[in-house]
Order: C-alpha cells, then structure tokens, then sequence
C-alpha cells in the first residue's frame, strides 16, 4: 500500500486519481495485516486497489465527476465496494470518470482529462478512463468500473489492460450512481481475466437493496479457471469452443491495425483449439440510436434528483425555488450531461415518446433477439471493441456524435444485457493497444473468463 501510495503521487499528471486518502488506506491495510495475522486468507486481503467515483463511499468523497457533487460524502458504501472492503481489499482513494460515466474518452469530467499511460497525448477512453490508466500505469493492481454501453470494456481497450462487464444484474447496482438504470453494471478492471476473475468472486451477487439484482448461483469465477473445459487438452485448452465472429462487426470500414491484431489474436484462439464460425448480427449499426434514445432518456429521469435541495450543488443567488432548481442545475452540470438531459426529455415527452423512445424499446428486444439467434450457433462471440485505437486528447473537438458513433461494438451487448470482456490483442497504430472484446450468454461470465485465461 505504501509503495502503491508512492507511485500514485509519483504519477499525479495522469490525472487518474479525484482523491488519494493515505491515512485511510494505511488504516485499511493495517486492518488486513491483522486479520491475515488471525489466520485469514484470501486472495483479496491486503490488496490496493481503487474505485471510480461513481461508487458512493463513506470515508471518501465522491463526486461522479460533476462539479454538481463537489464534496459531497456519502452516508454509505456502495454495496461493491462494500463486498471489496469485507474481502480486505485497500481502497487506495476515487477514480476520475466522466461526469455521471457519459463519455468514451474521459474528457467529459469536470477534474479534468485523464492521460494514457501508453501515450500521454491520447485520451485513455472512457467512461472508466481513470481505472484503465490506473491500472495501465501499475498505480494499482485493480479498480473498479461501470458499463452503460462499453465504460469497462473500451477504456479496458485502449489502456491495454483486461476488464469485465458481467451480466446486467450480476453486481449489484446500490450506491452507483445512476446513468441509465436498465443498462448500467459494475465490473473489474486489471492485469488478467484472472484476476478479474478473483474480483468478480468478491464483487458479484445477489442484493436485496437492488430490485434489478439477480438472484442466480455464482459458479465461482476463478475455481472455473482451473476448471478444464470437457474434451480440452493441454496443448487445446478451448478445445471444442465456438467463437462466432459476427460479419456486422468487421466491416471494411474498420481500421486496418485494429483488424490485422484481432485477426492475429483469433489465430491465437484457434490454435488453442477454438474454432471461428461466421454469424451475423444485423442491428449492429442500429444499436448506435437505439442507446442514444434509452441511455439519455433514462438519464433524464435519474438526473432529476439533482436540484439544489436534498444534496449536491445548490447556487448561491437565486429568487425563488424555480430559480433555485434551474441555476443550481445550470451551474453544476456539464455540457454533455446537458446534452442528455435535453435528448432525453425530448424522446419522452408527449409526442415523440411514441415516435422515438417506444421504437428504440422494440429495437432493443430485436437486438437481443438476435443475439439468442447467433447463441445457437456459437458459444462466445468476439470482436473489436473500438473501430480504432485511443484518439489524441481534443481530437473530436465540439463533435459529440464522433464519440457516439464510436461506441458501435460495445452498444449491442449493452442493450441485450449480456457479458462482455476486453483483452489486450496485441497493439496497433502508434504503438497503441488494441482490445478484443468478448461476449458471452446469459451469465455465462465463467467461459470468457476461460477463454480470456487460456489466451493470455
Ligand atoms: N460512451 C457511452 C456513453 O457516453 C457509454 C458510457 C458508459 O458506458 N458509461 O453513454
């Protein structure tokens, strides 16, 4: 933890880290000392890690990246992090992210942009930005995520680091705050599908503070590890698994260092004994509206509590309550939180809710659908996470839909509430990583994690 501490401070231009508390962290890892001194183990105990700050946390602040939450402390811990802490896990401090997780590059916090470790130029994506180049830059061996539509699975990416969205309902969701409820899941970030794995074991589970929360059996992720698969051999470990590659998701105009890593990575699959089959996924394109309907209309709605009066910023000259809601709101929010505010009342007001949100609704089910349609043919699905590696920090400039339309590979898993994963694949234009993502059933997180594991 000392040592962890040092680099941290060592690396402040990063811009990683919203707050480092040393005291507490040392408080914590002293804690872990004893009660691994009583005899306890566990693969967590004693380990420094840290949390994006869109989990609340009692003895940390927590500001989900908005100036709306400047100093706001929480009277509890976020259920993951909770489970985290009660495994002896050291919360080094909060991670930067974009304000309220919108955003794919991190350039949308209000603390400030967060640098890829690999080129310090390039934005270390987003909205998880913080975690990725924290654990890229060796600050810490872990952290935590959020995933509304690719947070986990992009920043994961294009810091060359390995992260995990499970299932929609597998961690539970109580003190993070919310984006878009119906997309929104918690999931690791670190070196290895192993060690997300010995995360995911911590951070996983039924809560009954979650109305959306699964109640289904943990397979135990990283026993399943050492599991082998039926008929695998050691030279084939993924001896009979079928990863589907869905045409939709290499298309021609997919940058061409991005392609030629993810089809070296597959040779790689395929010598362990994988074999590729061709699927298909044809509402791909189509995820793109469909999530900038829901997660915006969703946000509009969450968003609202935000006025002035129970916490967050409240502005100090107004006339009267109105007043009060609308500059408190206009001062504490961001433009692109602004941005999705506005889309989103508008997709739901009465009029177009028909129009836009209801069709998005349908689409998303077809979306799903057609997911089910490629799980009869193949076990996993693979494919880029991003069309391109981590851009130059301003290079969208004004433009938000540059960033939307960048999100097409990780939207569809999103909107079917299915597992993804992002692996490091080898590494493409300037040197920088490329992410293979992989998507997986229903609460079939055990069998990426395999896959993940036998590849690296
Ligand atoms: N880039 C997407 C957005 O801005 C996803 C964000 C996320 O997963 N939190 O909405």
């Amino acid at each position: 933890t000392k040592h962890l501490l040092a680099r941290v401070a060592a690396h402040e231009q990063l811009g990683a880290f919203l707050v480092v508390d040393e005291d507490h962290a040392l408080q914590q890892a002293k804690a872990a000392d004893e009660r691994r001194a009583a005899g306890e183990r566990g693969a967590l105990l004693g380990v420094p890690m840290a949390h994006k700050d869109i989990f609340v946390t009692q003895d940390l602040p927590t500001t989900a990246g908005s100036k709306m939450l400047k100093g706001y402390l929480s009277p509890f811990d976020a259920t993951v992090v909770a489970k985290l802490a009660h495994a002896g896990a050291v919360a080094l401090g909060k991670l930067n992210c974009d304000e309220f997780a919108m955003g794919s590059a991190n350039e949308n916090s209000a603390y400030g942009a967060v640098h890829n470790p690999w080129d310090t130029t390039r934005v270390p994506g987003g909205s998880s930005g913080g975690s990725a180049a924290a654990v890229a830059a060796r600050l810490v061996p872990a952290a935590t995520g959020t995933d509304t539509g690719g947070s986990i699975r992009q920043p994961s990416g294009f810091c060359g680091v390995t992260g995990i969205k499970p299932t929609y309902g597998r961690c539970s969701r109580y003190g993070m705050i919310a984006f878009a409820s119906s997309l929104d899941q918690a999931g690791p970030m670190a070196q290895s599908a192993d060690d997300c794995a010995l995360l995911l074991d911590a951070m996983a589970g039924f809560d009954e503070r979650d109305a959306t929360s699964a109640n289904e059996p943990l397979p135990g992720f990283a026993a399943s590890l050492s599991k082998p698969r039926e008929g695998a051999t050691t030279a084939q470990p993924l001896k009979g698994l079928r990863i589907g590659l869905p045409a939709e998701f290499f298309p021609a105009a997919l940058a061409a260092d991005v392609n030629g890593a993810l089809r070296t990575a597959l040779g790689v699959f395929e010598q362990l004994g994988a074999t590729l089959v061709d699927v298909s996924l044809p509402r791909t394109e189509l995820s793109i509206p469909v999530y900038y309907i829901i997660a915006p209309a969703e946000a509009s709605s969450n968003l609202s509590r935000f006025d002035g009066v129970r916490y967050g910023h409240r502005a100090e000259k107004y006339t009267d309550l109105l007043d009060m809601y609308k500059k408190s709101r206009a001062q504490g929010f961001g433009p692109e939180v602004k941005r999705r505010i506005m889309i989103g009342t508008y997709v739901l007001s009465h009029g177009y809710y028909d129009a836009y949100y209801l069709q998005a609704q349908k689409l998303r089910r077809m979306i799903a659908d057609d997911f089910q349609q490629c799980f009869g043919q193949c076990d996993v699905i693979a494919g880029p996470v991003a069309p391109t590696v981590a851009w130059h920090i301003g290079a969208q400039g004004d433009d938000p839909v540059a960033a939307y339309l960048a999100d097409i590979f990780t939207l569809p898993a999103s909107l079917a509430g299915l597992p993804g994963m992002s692996l490091p694949a080898g590494f493409g234009e300037g040197g920088m990583p490329v992410g293979l993502q992989l998507i997986g059933n229903y609460f079939q997180e055990a069998p990426l994690l395999q896959a993940a594991h036998a590849f690296q």
